[in-house]
């Protein structure tokens, strides 16, 4: 139904694990070629390793997002290794909790720095190479916590979701010359190795307040981000998509009885 986006190249950022990896699950099984970005060396080539188990073309780059140096490294080697890049998902992230009353520098440094800093930095990297394309896309995760809702201990976390999306709007109009889209998802609660540490209750809890009573699986972000991707998304740049079983929607407890 969609135009084949095969043997494109696309670079995941934050694909260890988790939603990433999910998203270049997605990619890889619809015959992109997948550059794989992340800090922990054993975790990526696992990951290297599934995917190139299932015929896709796969490699990997250890990078910290956060640093400029690494981010330039990235887009060097989609370069050399893909000819080239053709989609960025921006999808590196981390949520260590902290109440805002104990919240220290290094706290805020870290989730800004990772989350915020490290999307800016690795769209910059890729903007020559994206122009390059033609058909340059980037996808950015975002959340619904911070551009929609609140959660006790993610202060910074929600803002540096927030402001991912205030750099979003400005980056469409400044790319829109180079023919380059970006748009974000906003997942839900989906259920990673990530979202896991935080407890079997916690989880629960959230299963309950989503009108779908389900939590999210990482190919549900998957699809929505190669939706994105696609040509025929190409007019859509500058807006976001709910990934979330409807989680968002209820005004109280009492609207998801009966
Ligand atoms: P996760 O399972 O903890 O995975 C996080 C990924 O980001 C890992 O691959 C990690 O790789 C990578 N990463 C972290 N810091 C990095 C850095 N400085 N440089 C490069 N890579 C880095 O988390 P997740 O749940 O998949 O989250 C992925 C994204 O989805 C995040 O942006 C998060 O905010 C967003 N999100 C998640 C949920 C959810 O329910 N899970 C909901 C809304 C939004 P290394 O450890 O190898 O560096």
């Amino acid at each position: 139904m969609f135009t084949s986006i095969a043997g494109r190249s696309v670079v995941v950022t934050g694909a260890t694990r988790g939603i990433g990896k999910g998203i270049a699950r997605v990619f890889a099984g619809a015959g992109a070629r997948v550059l794989i970005v992340g800090r922990d060396a054993d975790a990526a080539k696992a990951t290297v390793d599934e995917l190139s188990a299932t015929g896709a073309e796969a490699s990997h780059v250890l990078a910290d997002v956060s640093r400029r140096e690494d981010c330039q490294r990235i887009a060097a080697t989609a370069t050399e290794r893909l000819g080239g890049i053709d989609v960025l998902c921006a999808n590196a992230g981390i949520f260590p909790a902290a109440p805002l009353a104990e919240m220290t520098d290094k706290d805020i440094d870290e989730v800004l720095g990772t989350n915020l800093r490290g999307t800016i930095l690795s769209v910059q990297a890729c903007l020559g190479p994206l122009a390059a394309s033609g058909r340059g896309r980037v996808i950015l995760t975002s959340s619904i916590t911070g551009p929609i809702t609140g959660y006790p201990g993610w202060a910074h976390y929600g803002a540096s979701k927030a402001g991912q999306l205030g750099f979003l709007r400005t980056a469409a109009i400044e790319l829109a010359a180079s023919g380059i889209t970006i748009n974000a998802v906003l997942p839900g609660n989906i259920i990673t190795e990530g979202l896991a540490d935080l407890g079997e209750d916690y989880m629960a809890g959230m299963a309950a307040s989503i009108p779908l009573r389900r939590l999210g699986s990482v190919e549900d972000i998957g699809y929505a981000a190669l939706f994105l991707a696609t040509e025929e998304a190409g007019y859509i740049t500058g807006q976001t998509i709910v990934v979330d079983g409807g989680q968002v929607l209820p005004e109280s407890l009492a609207a998801l009885d009966g």
